[in-house]
């Protein structure tokens, strides 16, 4: 907050500038009313139109009496596909919470109230704004130190903001007896970010990574409740409304009050902004997941490389076992005709040793005969 509305330096540039005849004279043209009520409806908020005026300024003057003759229509925005996603996007909120700064950051406020107007009625839903915002807007209308526009749409959106609480779409939150907006919405968040699902938009980051740290606290308390036994649950202090996960979820608003959502990545441990998609506020960063990713290609690459060292080893031991039980064989084959052989040569020369000693014996016979 204190950041975000710090006086920017007064630039010396060459301003493209436009007269103050010009400027009415566009401004009355626009809007269908006469000159007289274009620069009184200017000056009640404080503008004062000099002989030259930036041109940058314009748009300021154009939300100015926007605002003040509560013709909004010029910051809805026609695509009807945007406002489903924006139904889609705010349907599941039980609360939807709006903190100062993105309430007067440029014409951001009147953009996303414009657009929401028509889903918070269907769904009868209301945008809950703190007292506190009320009184640090008014605060800022004075302020001298403050930039000129912050000054002027400090001025002029309590009168927007007390008109949508008429028309019910806006509930003025009790701050509580906390001095520190901030604060406050933690210790809210905490009693009931359990029972509802809560929307913040905020442009504080700080304020946004406190409540994304929270809201996974709160999940993971959840998930553990659910591992406990069913007669631990039973015992335990848990109501039927937590029987639903409920979430957080923390957005900014940006150009043409479109929502942001702010994510913490679990890995680098900082926060970023994105598109408003259903589901945790942990997620990994676009260059977390890039290296994780890089990191899991170079480990398949080792592991590939691994497996294929491995099947090659397996390979050649198969191979050298072939080899082996080729070489056995190839000995038992030998040995066995090598063992027939002796065998066989055994026998002769025992058959050739027995005809031998027969032939001897009947020699032998023979010559005692003779
Ligand atoms: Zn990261």
């Amino acid at each position: 907050m204190a950041n975000f509305l710090r006086r920017t330096p007064p630039k010396k540039q060459n301003v493209e500038t436009i007269t103050s005849e010009n400027t009415v004279d566009i401004l009355s043209s626009e809007f269908k009313l006469n000159k007289e009520k274009v620069s009184s409806i200017l000056r009640s908020v404080g503008i004062n139109l000099e002989a030259q005026n930036p041109v940058g300024e314009l748009e300021l003057y154009r939300e100015v009496i926007a605002s003040k003759i509560g013709d909004r229509s010029r910051f809805l925005n026609p695509d009807e596909a945007y406002i489903a996603e924006l139904d889609e996007q705010l349907r599941s909120f039980d609360e939807i919470y709006i903190d100062t700064a993105p309430i007067i950051q440029k014409d951001w406020f009147l953009h996303f109230v414009t657009n929401a107007e028509s889903i918070l009625k269907r769904r009868k839903k209301k945008l809950i704004i703190l007292e506190k915002t009320l009184e640090e807007l008014h605060g800022l209308k004075d302020n001298q130190e403050k930039d000129k526009e912050v000054r002027i749409r400090s001025t002029i959106r309590p009168d927007l903001i007390r008109f949508l609480a008429k028309r019910g779409l806006v509930r003025i939150g009790d701050t509580g007896s906390q001095g520190i907006a901030d604060d406050h919405l933690v210790q809210l968040f905490t009693q009931i970010g359990s029972k509802r699902n809560l929307l913040l938009i905020t442009q504080d980051r700080g304020l946004s990574e406190r409540i994304v740290r929270l809201s996974a606290e709160l999940e993971k308390k959840e998930a553990e409740q659910e591992e406990l036994p069913w007669f631990r649950r039973l015992f335990s202090r848990k109501s039927e409304e937590t029987d639903t996960t409920h979430r957080m979820v923390v957005c900014k608003l940006v150009e043409e009050g479109k929502l942001k959502r702010c994510y913490i990545c679990p890995e680098c441990n900082e926060s970023y902004y994105d598109d408003l998609h259903d589901c945790e506020g942990m997620v990994l960063c676009g260059r977390c997941y890039l290296n994780l990713k890089e990191q899991e290609a170079k480990q398949e690459a080792v592991n590939k490389k691994q497996r294929e060292a491995e099947l090659q080893a397996e390979e050649e031991r198969q191979k050298r076992m072939e080899a082996e039980e080729a070489r056995l064989e190839y000995e038992r084959s030998r040995d066995t005709v090598e063992n027939r052989l002796r065998t066989k040569r055994g026998k002769v020369f025992h058959i050739s040793l027995i005809v031998l000693l027969a032939l001897l014996l009947i020699l032998l016979i023979l010559l005692l005969v003779l």
